[in-house]
């Protein structure tokens, strides 16, 4: 993620408050963000600001987990099987949009 965050700062968090703590707080934060989406999904008051905030917390929590896993090789490798899930996922819907405006939009052979 290209956001400007001082890893050393990271690591300060995960040395002061032990690596536990922080997966502690990355479960609490990814339930802040939940209830974040879900207030996006329902329209309420002031749902961006919330959302922002959660996001950001969330992303510093899964920064620090990045810093102490230290196996960005195999992240890349889940980031990209998923990625080819994904792919296939859009061509897919492509594919049935194509198909759906096919039959909604058919034309007889004889008008076109
Ligand atoms: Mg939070």
């Amino acid at each position: 993620m290209d956001f400007e965050i001082d890893k050393d700062e990271l690591q300060s968090a995960i040395d002061v408050f032990g690596v536990d703590a922080q997966f502690g707080m990355l479960q609490e934060e990814c339930a802040e963000l939940i209830v974040a989406v879900n207030k996006r999904r329902r329209g309420s008051d002031g749902y961006y600001e919330n959302l922002i905030e959660e996001i950001g917390d969330t992303i510093i929590l899964i920064e620090q987990v990045l810093i102490y896993l230290n196996d960005n090789e195999r992240i890349q490798a889940a980031i990209d099987a998923k990625m080819v899930r994904v792919r296939q996922r859009i061509a897919k819907h492509d594919l049935n949009a194509k198909a759906d405006f096919i039959v909604n939009h058919h034309v007889p052979d004889n008008n076109r």
